[in-house]
């Protein structure tokens, strides 16, 4: 039977490890998952490669982008505008691959509302202090930066109980490998499997009736 992929959002405190995590996922899973790349306003940072991280625009791409309505959602983070790419998305979840988004929670909570079979997850370290460690020790935002990203984190934490699993990103390995069992074990929820269901239930009322 075709079945069509799973969309999952992993959201998660900006330092949080969640790009880390999903290089090493799609590593490992390369079969199973198509990371979506999203477009932003924001300036590449040092290695980072446009079409790669990101489709790197202008705002006024941008603010086009949204006319045309090629994307699935987008919201504004410290400043920028950062937005998921429709096509994509909708490509790989009929080819039945594990699509995974990695966008903040107001685009999440988007996401859920148009998709309601989406599966968030919400990545967090152990504790805050080793957040605020792993901004600064990322040596690629300023000071202010760090501040106003701390500031959402707290934002944020706010909405970490909407999303359906907490990932705590002690260990990389096993951060992956249970995020990967999860997404897994998503697939033999009653409600995402509705055809085959119906279709066990048609043979069981045939054969019923063959004795
Ligand atoms: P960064 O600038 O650190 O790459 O990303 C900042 C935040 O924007 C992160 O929380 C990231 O998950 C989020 N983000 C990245 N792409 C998208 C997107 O397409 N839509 C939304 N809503 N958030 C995104």
């Amino acid at each position: 039977m075709e079945k069509k992929g799973i969309l999952t959002v992993v959201s998660g405190f900006s330092g949080a490890g969640k790009g880390t995590l999903m290089k090493e996922l799609l590593a490992r899973y390369p079969e199973t998952y198509a990371l979506s790349i999203s477009a932003t306003t924001r300036n590449p940072r040092e290695g980072e490669v446009d079409g790669r991280e990101y489709f790197f625009k202008t705002r006024e791409e941008f603010e086009k982008m949204i006319a045309k309505d090629e994307l699935i959602e987008y919201a504004k983070y410290v400043e920028n505008y950062y937005g998921t790419p429709r096509d994509y998305v909708e490509t790989k979840l009929d080819e039945g691959k594990d699509v995974i988004l990695e966008i903040e929670i107001q685009g999440a909570l988007k996401v859920k509302e148009a998709f309601p079979d989406t599966l968030l997850l919400f990545v967090t370290p152990p504790t805050a202090g080793e957040l605020k460690n792993r901004l600064i020790g990322r040596g690629t935002e300023t000071m202010d930066v760090i501040e106003s990203r701390m500031r959402r984190a707290c934002e944020e934490a706010e909405g970490m109980d909407r999303y359906d699993y907490l990932v705590i990103n002690d260990d990389l390995e096993e951060c992956v490998e249970r995020m990967h069992e999860i997404i897994r074990g998503e697939h033999d929820r009653s409600f995402r499997n509705k055809e085959f269901m119906k279709s066990i239930k048609e043979d069981l009322e045939r054969l019923k009736g063959e004795d």
